[in-house]
């Protein structure tokens, strides 16, 4: 701990802040890094930054997250500056080092890096009303579209095969195939449900593949939290935590959205009766999201808007039945059986998803 405090003290002086250092303290609800603001004051007026370990046992390789986020930042930036917007406020800024660097590697191998604070605006935990569910929708659809011409292939897989759903099927037969805990003959239905949805599951991967799909910037982690709110306006400022930034589907990133927040329960419901498809909360971010986009995504990606959602549903599922079968060591359980709740959660969300497929594609081609 105290050594640890050391560090912070080292890291802090290690960037290029404006004026002198205040202080600093923990902040923020984040569960993978660790955050803290830092508190500037030159002459009369205060500067807020973002501090930042990162976490290394994730992320395995730090420098080309970095790499990542460096491209995909100044390129929004150049982009928000041509379009008149305020490039220090519509996306994160990366602060240097005194070396002139990114990232500060201390001397017990944590990595740092720091971000301006974006002021006036919030990062909520919880959706207070509809709209806020439709400003992320918005956000996220903005960074889509500022990114349209960015070659996603120059970015680093710093996840490889995040969302390869057909490399993850394999993952899940080979589990079954060695069934280590003995689980897989009490959860023969769940089994038996992937084996037969396997060619729907790989639909995106293979429409990816034939270049049907185009490949995009894809952010990876598009929950609510991850974007700035502004205090005054209620309205979406940008799109924060691109530690996930990878080459990917825009789909998959509308879809885990749609997975987490349009279904009416919580993500490990037991009792699934309470567990639907919300339409109105899929109609408020569909609407977001084109919105967004504004015409920057292709005819076949708007028509497969169901098929992310369903299919991150999916793949969800599957390696949360992964894991029950391999002995619950990736996800962390607290309870038994929290896995394989998980699991039927997100497969009576798919049951849900399938019972209401038109009406989802309707929805979907009424915004195009
Ligand atoms: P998660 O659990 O979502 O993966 P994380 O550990 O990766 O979180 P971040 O989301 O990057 O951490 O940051 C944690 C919190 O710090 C954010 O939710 C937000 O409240 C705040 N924050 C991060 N960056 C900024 C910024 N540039 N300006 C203002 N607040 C910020
Ligand atoms: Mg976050
Ligand atoms: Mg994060």
């Amino acid at each position: 701990r105290e050594e640890f405090c050391v560090k912070i003290n080292t890291a802090v002086e290690a960037f290029c802040v404006e004026g002198e250092i205040v202080n600093y303290k923990q902040y923020g609800n984040g569960h993978i890094n660790d955050t803290f603001i830092v508190n500037c004051q030159k002459n009369q007026t205060s500067k807020r930054y973002i501090l930042q370990r990162m976490n290394h046992e994730i992320f395995t390789e730090p420098e080309k997250l970095i790499a990542n986020i460096e491209s995909v930042t100044h390129f929004l930036k150049t982009r928000i500056q041509e379009k008149g917007g305020d490039p220090e406020r519509e996306t994160l800024n990366l602060v240097y080092t005194k070396e002139g660097k990114y990232y500060y590697k201390d001397s017990i191998g944590c990595y740092w890096r720091m971000y301006n604070f974006i002021e006036d605006a919030a990062s909520l935990e919880q959706v207070r009303k509809k709209e806020d569910f439709y400003q992320s929708a918005v956000s996220f659809g903005n960074f889509q579209r500022l990114l349209t011409s960015f070659d996603a292939s120059k970015l680093y897989e710093t996840i490889p095969d995040f969302h390869n759903t057909p490399v993850r099927y394999q993952t899940f037969l080979k589990a079954v195939k060695e069934d280590v805990c003995n689980r897989a003959a009490s959860v023969k239905k769940e089994i038996d449900f992937y084996i037969s949805h396997k060619e729907d599951m790989e639909l995106c991967a293979k429409k990816l593949a034939d270049g049907a799909l185009p490949l995009r910037v894809t952010h990876n982690d598009t929950k609510l939290n991850n974007i700035m709110i502004d205090n005054k306006t209620g309205k979406g400022v940008c799109v924060i935590d691109l530690d996930t930034v990878m080459p990917g589907l825009a789909i998959f990133d509308f879809g885990d959205s749609i997975r987490f927040g349009a279904n009416t329960a919580v993500e490990d419901e037991q009792d699934l009766s309470k567990v639907h498809l919300d339409l109105e909360l899929f109609e408020t971010y569909v609407k977001g999201y084109l919105e967004g986009c504004s015409g920057s995504l292709t005819d076949m990606e708007i028509e497969m808007l169901p098929y992310g959602a369903k299919t991150m549903a999916m793949e969800c599922g599957m390696r949360f039945l992964t894991d029950y079968l391999q002995g619950d060591t990736y996800f962390r359980v607290h309870r038994e059986g929290h896995n394989l709740d998980r699991c039927r959660t997100q497969l009576r969300l798919v049951e849900d998803m399938e019972m209401k497929w038109d009406e989802m594609q309707k929805i979907v081609l009424k915004y195009r």
